[in-house]
């Protein structure tokens, strides 16, 4: 059976003090026409990642602007999830491993998927190349279909963009987390920066004792620095590179290291690189490795509140949602100039970019000797989500790109 995801309830009003009432009032009013109509929004895994945590957030807020917002997870073997890693692995620059046996799995999976799934809403939005051959299930209501790609695929893997690209062309649009992350295409191409939810779990003010029950829960010493990385154990996340950052700033300051993670459901390299990580530390009692259950969102928040320094040492990244949770919390962050980072950390403003392992080392040892620098650096951060990465943002856009593409009346007043 596939999973209909079941999101928490979120109101509104909540936000008002937060991000003042014209703000809402603006949401309401960009909903009124499609009140009633149905979006149908399908992607591959219910936790873990940045997509389902956007969705999370998102589908809340959309009912209770009077949308029928669903969420649909599709299902796949290990097979699948193999393929599709290979996928992501090659559209993300790398090279495509799967040969013509990867690709039939993918068809296959996706055919069944789409035999179980029915999508009848007036919007559907496609998130991430796994199930973007949905498109087929495109009926004749007049329904908008949307493909929302969170990853970079400015240099894709030609063999696996040309087996991708006529699904893709199908779609009325696309939508891309950066500029620099899109590519030539037919239909047209929106631009939404992914978004924190301030009043999740995961981004919420946290009582300080709650947060030091957390880091003392995990063996961690609040009273000496800690720098943390946040990520899915994936080799793209570069958690080896982070340790030997660690390593070399360990020899001037008595630092802590974390690197907490759970495994995304859809990913299933996991492990390997959680081996690998853990043959990096060589059982350095100050490297914390924090194997988080799938959904942990107080612990996440805790950590992030309890650390002096947040690294996302990134080889490549889709936006980099964890950058703004912790610009959100004000922390000083390092972190690697891919994907949408440099969209979130503007150097030396908002954080602090790193091109290589002696880089990271240096803006981390920096930080550490001007803790005043650090803590501007953390307010002018805040600034910038409040400003350009909030839910609430995400919600306006998703309405003007459903008004703009309203091909039916849907309970018009
Ligand atoms: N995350 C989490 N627990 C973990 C690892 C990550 O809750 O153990 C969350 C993290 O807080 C963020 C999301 O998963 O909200 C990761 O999003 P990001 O865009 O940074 O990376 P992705 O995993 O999508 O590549």
């Amino acid at each position: 059976m596939n999973v209909l995801v079941e999101p928490q309830v979120l109101t509104l009003d909540q936000y008002t003090p937060l991000l003042g009432a014209a703000e809402i009032d603006e949401l309401r009013t960009l909903a009124h026409p499609i009140e009633g109509c149905t979006v149908d929004m399908v992607n591959s895994t219910a936790v873990g990642g940045g997509v389902a945590e956007i969705l999370s957030r998102l589908l809340p807020l959309m009912r209770e602007l009077g949308l029928e917002a669903r969420w649909q997870v599709m299902e796949g073997g290990a097979d699948f999830f193999d393929v599709t890693k290979a996928f992501h692995n090659a559209l993300h620059g790398g090279v495509w491993r799967g040969g013509d046996a990867g690709l039939e799995v993918f068809r296959e999976c996706n055919r069944r998927n789409r035999e179980k799934i029915h999508l009848d809403g007036q919007f559907v939005v496609i998130h991430d190349p796994q199930p973007a051959p949905f498109i087929e299930s495109r009926g004749d209501n007049g329904a908008g279909w949307f493909w929302r790609c969170h990853i970079d695929l400015s240099h894709p893997d030609p063999a696996i963009w040309n087996f991708l690209e006529p699904w893709v062309h199908r779609y009325d649009a696309s939508i891309f987390s950066s500029p620099a992350f899109a590519r030539q295409l037919p239909i047209p191409q929106y631009l939404f920066y992914p978004s924190i939810d301030p009043l999740a779990d995961k981004n919420k003010e946290l009582d300080p004792e709650f947060i030091e029950r957390v880091v003392t829960g995990f063996n961690i010493d609040p009273e000496r620095p800690i720098l943390t990385q946040i990520s899915r154990f994936d080799r793209l996340k570069d958690p080896v590179g982070v340790i030997r950052a660690y390593r070399q700033v360990k020899r001037y300051f008595d630092l802590q290291l974390v690197l907490a993670g759970g495994g995304a459901s859809d990913d299933p390299e996991a492990n390997l690189v959680l081996e690998e990580v853990r043959q990096e530390a060589n059982n350095d009692p100050d490297i914390h490795i924090l194997q988080l259950p799938a959904a942990a969102p107080l612990e996440v928040n805790a950590l992030q509140r309890a650390s002096t320094i947040i690294i996302q040492k990134s080889l490549r990244e889709g936006f980099g949602l964890t950058v703004a949770e912790a610009l959100w919390k004000k922390k000083p962050v390092v972190a690697s100039a891919v994907g949408g980072i440099p969209v979130q950390i503007i150097h030396k403003h908002t954080g602090l970019l790193a091109h290589s392992v002696e880089g990271a080392a240096y803006q981390i040892r920096f930080l550490l000797s001007h803790p005043e620098i650090g803590k501007r650096l953390g307010e002018q951060g805040y600034e910038h989500v409040r400003e350009n990465f909030l839910i609430t943002g995400n919600v306006r856009r998703y309405l003007t790109l459903f008004l703009h593409h309203t091909h039916q009346t849907c309970g018009h007043k």
